[in-house]
């Protein structure tokens, strides 16, 4: 069957990390592969008690098919939320309710994207916006991701070619954990301005912010007028309702980005929108987050402060104050890709380096996550990866 296959999916990677999980499913190893929100970070019981709300007000509408740009009532939400906490100026018309931001990727590389087309992707990027952007057969140009942001040197260079799309995640990124700073962000935004381009700014985890800083205000929200914004509930509230927003001032472009979501899906799933924006009506949605924050704060030290005592000092790691990744980069030249089956032998996972890459191989690098076991488990993943890491 293999003729049979499109080029766009055979251009497209599989995912690495879905094929890693699997390896890594045995219940005695401890995993730090997994991209998973903590479950007990989960508002089952509210959830529960909105479901039965729901069910009993809304009826049918609940199980009827509904519009494609999402319930009002959750637009509106998004839109005072933002407004309030960003200065934005927002209507419902700017938002559009999509399956995941995972989704929001998807639709916006088929608006946007003819074969060949330019796109900018930090380097290293998250690898599920790689794997939907593969599909409409761009050409990347990852710029190098510094301990400040975008490397603007790098950018500059980027955009002399035909570039349509920058996509960045600012805040605590997947995989490295890293967010740019206000002054990288400025400078951005100064290379931009003026230019014909769209800037995808990613945002799962910018409120899972754990040390005291406030947030540092977007790049291009509110700001640059061809700027997307996504966010999603799926890291503060549930990822298995699969729901996700899209912010964008421009009317114009999201309506066509509403035409390719209705090709797509119709709409995103109506019970979840229900429900979600029932949760956030009757909880304190801010509060409800400082747990979860409290909670990754923990497990995010109790990582770090494992490796300060376990790993060699040749290895080097990022320290995120929030979201659910940290980054590490062994001695130049040794490959994360080939420890991985030695640590799979001592019961211990992570994600090597690779899939976060366009077309590199054997990279010196690997993204941890600890929001998925408790300190004491994650204490003795790390003990038993160091005892790896002493031996190359
Ligand atoms: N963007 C980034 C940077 C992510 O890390 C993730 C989740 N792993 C997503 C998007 C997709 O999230 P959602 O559940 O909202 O589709």
């Amino acid at each position: 069957m293999e003729h049979l296959l499109s080029e766009r999916i055979k251009s497209t990677p599989p995912s690495f990390i879905r094929s890693i999980l699997k390896t890594a499913a045995d219940p005695e190893i401890i995993s730090f592969a997994g991209g998973l929100p903590n479950p007990i970070s989960f508002p089952q019981e509210e959830l529960l008690v909105s479901m039965e709300r729901i069910v009993r007000d809304y009826g049918s509408s609940l199980f009827q098919y509904s519009i494609t740009a999402g319930l009002p009532e959750l637009r509106q939400y998004i839109a005072d939320r933002y407004n309030r906490k960003f200065g934005l100026a927002l209507g419902i018309e700017n938002i559009l309710i999509t399956t995941g931001s995972q989704q929001a990727l998807d639709l916006i590389s088929k608006v946007l994207l003819n074969t060949g087309d330019g796109v900018i992707v930090e380097k290293p990027s998250y690898l599920g916006a790689i794997q939907a952007f593969s599909q409409y057969q761009p050409v990347f140009y990852p710029v190098e991701l510094t301990e400040e942001g975008m490397d603007i040197g790098r950018l500059k260079d980027a955009l002399d070619h035909d570039v349509k799309f920058i996509y960045a995640i600012p805040d605590f990124q997947n995989p490295t954990g890293l967010s740019y700073s206000a002054e990288n962000r400025e400078c951005i935004r100064k290379v931009l301005t003026g230019r014909e381009i769209v800037l995808v700014e990613d945002d799962p985890y910018g409120e899972l912010r754990f040390d005291e800083g406030g947030r540092i205000p977007y790049i291009g929200a509110g700001r640059l007028p061809g700027s997307i914004l996504l966010g999603t509930f799926s890291k503060t509230v549930t990822p298995g309702m699969r729901t996700g927003f899209m912010i964008c001032a421009d009317t114009e472009l999201l309506k066509h980005i509403s035409v390719a979501k209705e090709a797509s899906d119709l709409h995103t799933n109506i019970f979840s929108q229900y429900l979600i924006w029932d949760y956030l009506m009757h909880n304190d949605y801010d509060a409800h987050i400082a747990q979860i924050r409290r909670l990754y704060k923990e497990q995010a030290q109790a990582m770090t402060e494992a490796m300060d005592r376990y790993f060699p000092k040749t290895v080097k790691y990022t320290r995120p104050r929030g979201g659910m990744f940290l980054w590490v980069t062994l001695p130049e030249g040794v490959s994360a890709l080939s420890l991985f089956p030695k640590a799979l032998e001592k019961k211990v996972a992570f994600v090597p380096g690779d899939p976060f890459y366009i077309n590199m191989a054997n990279t010196n690098t690997m993204r941890l996550n600890y929001t998925n076991a408790d300190c004491r488990m994650i204490d003795e993943g790390i003990r038993r990866l160091g005892e790896l890491l002493r031996e190359i």
